[in-house]
C-alpha cells in the first residue's frame, strides 16, 4: 500500500472520533452522518485550530445540514446526463465522472448528494460508455475529469482513463478537478506527475477556499504537478464564516499565486440541499470582487460565478452586474435570457427541483 492510500486509511470517519479528539458532544451528528457521509484525512484535521473555525466548519458534520431549503440537483445535472457518467452541458466540454469518492468529504459539497454513497458510484462499464461517448462526439474538445475526484484512483486506473481520452482524436486537453493537493497532498508523488505528464496538455484544478489550506505539504504538491507542466487553476467556493471577507480571500488569492497556483473561479455556493448555512447574498461575492480588483494583482483575480439552477450554466457575475425588479434578484444567462434566481435560497423546497 502506497503512504497515500495509508494516511486515507488513517481518516477520520466517525463522530465518535470527533468526539474525542475535539471534546465535542457526538449525539445530535449521528442523524447527520447517516445521511451524508463524513470522512477528513489526516492532514485535514490537523489543520483545525478549534472547534468551529472556517477549516471544522468545511469539514465537520451540522445539524444545520438536516433542514430543508435547497435542491438535491440544483444544476439539473441528471437532465444533462446522455449516459450516467457524462454530464454534457456544453457542445464542445464535458464532465465526465470518473469516480464519486473524495479523499475527504466537503459539507458544502454540489454534488452532496452522491459523493460517497454506494449507489451513485461510478461503475467501469459506466466510464467506458462515457468515453464511448466522447469518442463518439466530435464537437467535444475538453473533457473534464471530475467527480468525486479522480485522483482518489490508483494511478494505473488513473492511467487507463488518461490514455483512451488522450487516444480520441477531436480531444484537444483533458482537465482533472480535485481537492487532492489540499487534503491529500501525500496523493501527489513523483510518479503520478511523470504519468500525467504523458497526457499533456493536461490541465488541473484544486480547490483552495481558506489560506490555512496553503501549507507546506499542499505547496510541495503544486509544486511537483507544476514542475511537471501540469497547469494549475483553482476553484474557490465562496462560504459564509469561511472566506466571505476581503481579508481572507486576499490573502487566499495572493498565497495561490506564490505556490504557482491561478485563482479560476469564485463560485457563488450552489443552492444546495442541506448547504443554507454556508450561502452568501450574491451581493458579498460582488462586493468581495470590487474590493480585490485593483488592490491585488489581476493574475489574482477570479471569474465569480454563478451556476444557474436548472441548467443554465455559469453566468459570470461583475459588480453592478445584479438587476433587481419587484423584489426579484435578475441574472442574465450568456444566451441573453434573465433569469429570476432565488437569492440565497432560505424557503424554496426539495419539491422544487429545477430540473
Ligand atoms: C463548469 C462546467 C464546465 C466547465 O466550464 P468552464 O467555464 O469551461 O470551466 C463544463 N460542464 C459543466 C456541466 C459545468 O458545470
Ligand atoms: S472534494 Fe469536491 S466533490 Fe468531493 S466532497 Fe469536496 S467539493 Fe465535493
Amino acid at each position: 500500500m502506497e503512504l497515500w492510500q495509508q494516511r486515507l486509511k488513517e481518516s477520520v470517519t466517525t463522530v465518535e472520533e470527533l468526539a474525542q479528539r475535539f471534546g465535542i458532544d457526538p449525539e445530535p451528528l449521528r442523524e447527520v452522518t447517516a445521511r451524508y457521509p463524513l470522512k477528513i484525512t489526516p492532514a485535514y484535521v490537523d489543520l483545525i485550530g478549534e472547534v468551529g473555525d472556517p477549516i471544522w466548519r468545511q469539514c465537520v458534520p451540522d445539524v444545520l445540514e438536516l433542514e430543508d431549503g435547497g435542491y438535491a440537483d440544483p444544476l439539473a445535472e441528471a437532465h444533462y446526463a446522455p449516459v450516467p457518467a457524462i454530464i454534457h452541458r456544453y457542445p464542445d466540454r464535458v464532465i465526465l465522472l470518473a469516480s464519486n469518492n473524495c479523499a475527504g468529504y466537503c459539507r458544502f459539497c454540489t454534488r452532496k448528494r452522491k459523493v460517497g454513497s454506494s449507489e451513485h458510484a461510478v461503475s467501469f462499464r459506466e466510464q467506458r460508455e462515457g468515453i464511448n461517448y466522447i469518442a463518439g462526439d466530435s464537437r467535444i474538445r475538453d473533457v473534464i475529469l471530475s467527480g468525486g475526484d479522480p485522483l482518489i484512483l490508483p494511478d494505473a486506473v488513473l492511467e487507463d482513463l488518461l490514455a483512451r481520452i488522450h487516444a480520441i482524436p477531436h480531444v484537444e486537453i483533458i482537465r482533472i478537478g480535485s481537492r487532492v493537493p489540499v487534503t491529500l497532498p501525500e496523493r501527489i508523488t513523483p510518479a503520478l506527475c511523470a504519468m500525467l505528464k504523458k497526457y499533456a496538455p493536461l490541465y488541473l484544478n484544486t480547490h483552495f477556499n481558506h489560506p490555512r489550506e496553503l501549507t507546506p505539504a499542499s505547496a510541495g504538491a503544486c509544486a511537483l504537478l507544476v514542475d511537471q507542466g501540469i497547469v494549475l487553476g483553482n476553484q474557490t467556493v465562496l462560504l459564509r464564516e469561511v472566506n466571505d471577507d476581503v481579508t481572507t480571500m486576499t490573502e487566499l488569492l495572493r498565497g495561490l499565486l506564490k505556490i504557482r497556483v491561478r485563482p479560476y473561479y469564485l463560485h457563488q455556493m450552489d443552492l444546495v440541499q442541506g448547504t443554507a448555512h454556508f450561502r452568501t447574498p450574491l451581493q458579498t461575492g460582488l462586493d468581495l470582487i470590487r474590493s480585490v480588483r485593483g488592490p491585488v494583482s489581476g493574475l489574482a483575480c477570479p471569474h465569480f460565478v454563478v451556476d444557474l439552477p436548472g441548467g443554465k450554466g455559469k453566468a459570470p457575475l461583475l459588480p453592478d452586474g445584479l438587476s433587481y425588479r419587484d423584489g426579484k434578484t435578475l441574472i442574465t444567462t450568456s444566451d441573453g435570457e434573465q433569469v429570476d434566481y432565488p437569492d440565497v435560497l432560505d424557503t424554496v423546497s426539495v419539491a422544487n427541483d429545477p430540473a
